[in-house]
């Protein structure tokens, strides 16, 4: 066979396409040509594989050898072919004897001696492979990652050589050790937590996927744009995406650069970050749950009982004023946690548990679904209208706060989702009075503007 067949994947965002590695043998002068990858990656290459070739002591064939890596725009890391291009060429000039690529597919980045070193995005190249069906084999040490694919065929080696003995049948390749065990969560219990009985109360507004191990991220205040949203020459995920389906902890908020924070406004609708720069296009998942902390004022002693704070009302104002208004829209509690007295610290006690307020969101969330298949959270405007049913009176409150506080349509479907969770956890069918009240005096930072 002068031709040979591979199936590998190339990384786009958090999906992993199929690529086709087709190797092929002519008469004529040597030579060795790749088609499909930028100009300068195909170098480098070439000469990784040509030297993990001649260094495992097989023979590079001095022929004309052309390798198509299909569909031809690929992302510019080349390295993860290394491994299925070697095997072809292999395979081609029949110094290896294969008839099963077809199972299998490959990928890792070939060092000159022909040991194989991690390649990215080993998780999602793997859940895909899975899907298809086949078997992926890649570097021992990118295995750990892959074999968090539940159901996958996964396959570690350490060199071309090991890959060579597995396909030939003489030693087979080994597995990764057991997949990593979920050790359970263990967060500090709520009642650890004294007084702050405002604050524990708004924590409840937390999803109840929340509760259990989510990603919890903290970026720095001087973080760029590019890593909180994602971005980048070569597209990666930000921390927005980094936080999905978990939370995003801004401390210091007014201390980010305010285009940083004007940049989170369009993925907090949506739930995902579409990225574009002028070769490749990525899309990330981003539904995330900010949380964001600030001082009330420069100093961060406004309010305190020492009475220390001594700025005056134009800085607290400019200070509060970094925070743009549609932001603020977008952040449905708001609230003050002012510092606690020792006395206070002595006589709280033990506050609520965490397992009964959890069991408390748990009911909330359950009739959420059942109610309508979905989290408040996810609710689109029509289905507000159908689900968010308020009586007259609680209505005509939030009408009344509306126009008093200069909210927005926005914020208006916010409060009403905001109502709606109250009341799910007082386990209410309609949204009375006392639910949007509560809903209404969350919107703190906005009415101290
Ligand atoms: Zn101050």
């Amino acid at each position: 066979m002068s031709l040979a067949v591979l199936h590998s994947r190339a990384l786009s965002g958090l999906d992993a396409p199929e690529v086709t590695v087709e190797v092929h043998l002519a008469n004529g002068l040597p030579s060795f040509t790749i088609v499909g990858l930028p100009d300068t990656e195909v170098k480098e290459s070439r000469d990784r594989v040509r030297a993990a070739l001649v260094n495992s002591r097989f023979e590079f064939p001095a022929r004309r050898i052309t390798v198509n890596l299909a569909p031809a725009e690929l992302p510019k890391e080349s390295g993860r072919f290394d491994l299925p291009i070697a095997l072809g060429i292999l395979a081609a000039s029949r110094q290896l004897e294969v008839d099963a690529f077809s199972e299998y597919e490959f990928a890792g980045e070939l060092s000159l001696t022909g040991e194989l070193r991690p390649v990215r995005g080993a998780l999602a190249m793997t859940w895909r492979a899975a899907r298809e069906g086949r078997a992926f084999v890649l570097p021992s040490a990118s295995a750990g990652e892959a074999a968090l694919v539940e159901e996958a065929s996964i396959y570690q080696a350490g060199s071309l050589l090991d890959v060579c003995a597995h396909l030939a049948g003489r030693q087979p390749l080994s597995r990764p050790a057991a997949r990593p065990i979920a050790i359970p969560p263990n967060y500090p219990d709520l009642a650890e937590v004294k007084g702050q009985a405002q604050a524990k109360r708004a924590l409840e507004g937390f999803r109840l996927e929340n509760w259990k191990r989510r990603p919890f991220r903290a970026p720095h205040h001087s973080a760029s744009s590019v890593a909180l949203v994602g971005g980048g020459s070569d597209p990666r995920p930000g921390e927005i995406s980094l936080a999905h389906n978990g939370v995003l902890f801004l401390d210091e908020l007014p201390e980010f650069d305010r285009k940083v924070l004007e940049a989170l406004r369009e993925p907090l609708e949506s739930g995902r970050v579409a990225i574009s720069r002028a070769a490749r296009q990525a899309e990330y998942p981003a539904r995330f749950q900010l949380i964001g902390a600030m001082n009330p004022c420069p100093c961060g002693y406004l309010g305190h009982f020492s009475g220390k704070c001594r700025c005056t009302p134009d800085q607290v104002t400019r200070y509060r004023h970094k925070l743009s208004g549609p932001l603020l829209d977008r952040i449905d509690i708001q609230i003050e946690v002012p510092a606690v007295r020792e006395d206070e610290l002595v006589d709280a006690g033990r506050g609520e548990q965490s397992a009964r307020v959890r069991e408390r969101v748990e009911q909330a969330h359950g009739r959420q679904l059942a109610r309508q298949g979905k989290s408040n959270t996810r609710l689109g405007p029509r289905e507000i209208e159908r689900f968010c049913t308020a009586e007259e009176k609680a209505g005509a409150l939030l009408r009344q706060a509306i126009g008093k506080l200069h909210l927005s349509a926005r914020a208006y479907h916010r409060v009403l989702k905001l109502s709606r969770t109250i009341a799910d956890l007082a386990g209410e069918a309609t949204i009375a009075v006392t639910h949007v009240a509560e809903a209404i005096q969350y919107r703190r930072l906005e009415r101290s503007f």
